[in-house]
């Protein structure tokens, strides 16, 4: 049961020195503040004012928040790592235009998983070598669309390989040889969802690491390709270093052993995963905790196997975006069940936030209108799907709400957009990124000719 009210917002917040606090131990946006109508504000913008102006459900991104992250791993990754490093943006925890454009001007580098994540980073001008191309099934027409533009392929498994070899030798108008990275499953476990879990041996993710010496034959026999490094990720929302430390040694591994057989290869990607605080009791790690972890545990391998330090990359995605974002509701109707519990529903839920029905995730909330109020309610937080478990917060505490009043739902960044659907025929919300009182529309709120746009209708239906 978690309540936001004026006791709990962080004091540190309304200080202007944010260097110290890392965005993903923080439930509010940096910018957070309550004006002097005890309303809550984020960029220096009121949110019931961005929401009568823009309407509702609304994501709201805080720029601060979202470039002092980029800022955090970037500066730890120099700090830290003495060798080459590049950080990466995990696209998939939201992709559009503003956001690649936003963390590219911040120097990152970005991960896409599909060929339509690549088209809105190429869209955004993001410099195709800094991008890096995921995914466990990529079609022939997306290998073909990376390797025009240039970027680095992470190839997943067998079949990639040979289609990646194949095009490549019947396609004579490429310049340069491709960048391509092995994607290797590390056999580590850890402790999130199990949907979310990449790094256990039972993942369909990447090639087995019994094979790795297969592998490496591969590479081996076709000296064409630039083959650069490997990439190992373990999943995602981790709280523990541990799982982290682990696989700096084993990826290290990887790479001595390529270079006893001669390949040239010199980068090394540890994937993502930092977690977020969602509510009060998750503890993650500093961004600079973790990226210390990673980058001593990196180097002290390098120095033990006696080779050179690789390039070394990351690719966050939630610890990036995720605590930068709330979305802001509209509250309706109430309904209270006699010694059972009071549902209060909203005007979006499952469609533009699935991760609780999905992965039964946990969130913060508060009643932005009321923010000095005391919370004295229990409240479950419905959402206006016509399904059942579509519940965003279950049993919080919040000061008594009128219809019309604003819900603000804490730490939507990540996998909220990037995951919304149009069930039930509801538009997808607007997005607007605000900072020091200034609101720009990054994503226009879908209309209901948006929503009609692909239908087509037989002609022997048409009336
Ligand atoms: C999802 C994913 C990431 C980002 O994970 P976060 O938990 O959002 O940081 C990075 N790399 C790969 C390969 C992924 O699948």
């Amino acid at each position: 049961m978690v309540s936001l009210q004026s006791a709990d917002i962080n004091p540190n917040s309304t200080s202007s020195s944010t260097a110290e606090i890392s965005p993903n131990q923080q439930i509010l946006p940096l910018s957070a503040q309550v004006n002097k109508s005890g309303h809550l504000e984020i960029g220096g913008y009121s949110v019931p004012k961005l929401v009568q102006q823009f309407g509702s459900p609304l994501y709201i991104v805080d720029e601060l928040t979202l470039r002092t992250a980029c800022q955090q791993y970037h500066r730890s990754f120099q700090h830290f790592y003495p060798g080459p490093s590049q950080v990466l943006y995990a696209s998939k925890a939201w992709s559009c235009m503003a956001i690649c454009a936003l963390v590219a001007n911040e120097g990152l580098g970005l991960d896409v998983v599909s060929g339509g994540e690549l088209y809105t980073a190429l869209q955004a001008g993001v410099d195709p070598r800094k991008i890096y191309f995921h995914g466990n099934n990529k079609s022939v027409a997306e290998l073909e669309m990376a390797l025009a533009c240039g970027c680095v392929i992470i190839a997943d498994n067998w079949l990639e390989l040979e289609q990646l070899t194949e095009i490549f030798t019947s396609v004579d108008s490429l310049s340069s040889p491709p960048r391509v990275m092995l994607r290797i499953t590390p056999g580590i476990e850890c402790h999130t969802h199990e949907y979310i879990r990449t790094g256990h041996l039972d993942s369909k993710f990447g090639f087995d690491p019994n094979h790795i010496d297969q592998v490496l034959s591969f590479a081996q026999k076709n000296p064409q390709v630039n083959w650069i490094g490997f990439h190992a990720h373990i999943g995602s929302q981790i709280f523990e270093l541990q799982p982290h430390q682990d696989l700096t040694s084993v990826i290290v591994e990887w790479l001595a052993k390529a270079k006893t057989l001669g390949l040239p290869m010199n980068e090394l990607n540890i994937g993502g995963g930092l977690g977020i605080r969602y509510v009060e009791s998750d503890d993650p790690p500093s961004i600079v905790q973790w990226s210390e972890i990673v980058c001593k545990g990196i180097s002290q391998a390098c120095q033990a196997a006696n080779i050179p330090y690789p390039k070394l990359l990351c690719e966050p995605g939630r610890s990036l975006i995720g605590p930068a974002c709330i979305t802001a509701y509209k509250v309706g109707a109430k309904k209270d069940i006699l010694n059972i519990r009071t549902y209060l529903s909203i005007d979006g839920g499952m469609s533009d936030n699935p991760r609780p029905i999905t992965y039964q995730s946990v969130y913060s909330a508060a009643i932005a209108n009321r923010m000095e109020f005391p919370a004295t309610e229990i409240v479950t937080i419905a959402g206006k799907h016509c399904e059942s478990g579509d519940v965003l917060l279950k049993d919080i505490v919040l000061p008594p709400s009128q219809p019309g009043d604003i819900l603000a739902v804490m730490g939507t960044g990540a996998y909220n957009y990037s995951m919304a659907s149009n069930y039930n025929r509801i538009s997808r919300p607007a997005a607007v990124l605000v900072h020091n009182g200034n609101a720009n529309l990054i994503l226009k709120r879908e209309t209901y000719q948006d929503l009609i746009r692909q239908d087509c209708l037989p002609r022997h239906l048409e009336r």
